[in-house]
């Protein structure tokens, strides 16, 4: 069947005043899928999840959900929607703790769903033990734990996660891989933006590559995990 993607980013172009950081990309994601979104610093990646997520308007092109326009939604709103964005540096409720944190995921609901927090601390053991503990004072490997279950509060149908391994050690990096995609295999579709391409393509099922505001490729993970290009440029391979 030819049903419409989950997401769909239409010859979406984004300015910051004069600078163009997005000129006309296309991107798509369907329910079920991981899809990972890598590039060197600076080539768009946060600004493409940003407009995803309804915080940046596009000044030309779409975004669909489910076929249906959303751009021009403002972000609080999108949340309805089923997108949950866990932004880069994971900007946790500092002050709140790790239970009032997991509470402010569920904002768009009139109280939080039991079950979710079920699934939160079920995934995330090390937040159950901790739920009482100032968010501020948590490690970064838990802080970025408790921004992936905040946004599960939402109940979201699509996680946009914005360098969810970042700073972080190698085996905390495996730990936050290994429950995405456990998120996933749960029925969540992820969209991931990644510095660690080896690991983003071992999740995902397909791929893209920006670079300076344009789409350079996409394909099957596997094809670009064994791609030259990729590899020398994303996988430290010369
Ligand atoms: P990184 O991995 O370093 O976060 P990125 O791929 O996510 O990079 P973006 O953060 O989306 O890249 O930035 C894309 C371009 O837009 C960059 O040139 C950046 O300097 C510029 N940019 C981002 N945010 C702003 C802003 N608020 N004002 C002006 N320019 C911005």
């Amino acid at each position: 069947g030819a049903e419409a993607p989950l997401l769909e980013l239409r010859d979406l172009h984004v300015f910051y005043g004069a600078i163009e950081a997005l000129k006309g990309i296309n991107l798509s994601v369907r329910t079920g899928e991981v899809v990972a979104l890598l590039g060197a610093n600076g080539a768009g990646k946060s600004t493409t999840l940003q407009t995803a997520s309804g915080m940046i308007a596009p000044r030309q092109g779409g975004v669909l959900l489910h076929g249906e326009r959303v751009d021009g939604i403002a972000s609080h709103e999108l949340v309805r929607f089923g997108i949950g964005h866990v932004p880069e540096g994971r900007r946790v409720f500092a002050r709140m703790s790790v239970l009032e944190n997991l509470h402010m995921g569920a904002y768009r609901f009139k109280r939080p769903d039991p079950r979710d927090l079920e699934r939160v601390f079920h995934l995330f053991p090390r937040l159950a033990e901790r739920r009482k503990q100032v968010a501020g004072t948590l490690s970064g490997g838990e802080q970025q734990m408790l921004a992936i279950g905040r946004a599960l509060m939402g109940k979201p149908e699509l996680l946009l996660l914005d360098e969810p391994s970042m700073g972080l050690a190698p085996l905390i990096v495996q730990q936050i891989f290994d429950i995405l995609k456990e998120i996933n295999e749960q029925g969540t579709t992820l969209l991931l933006v990644e510095q660690n391409a080896s690991r983003a393509l071992q999740l995902a099922n397909r791929g893209y590559v920006l670079e300076t505001g344009e789409m350079v490729m996409e394909g099957p993970a596997g094809e670009l995990l064994a791609d030259p290009r990729i590899r020398a440029a994303y996988l430290g391979e010369h």
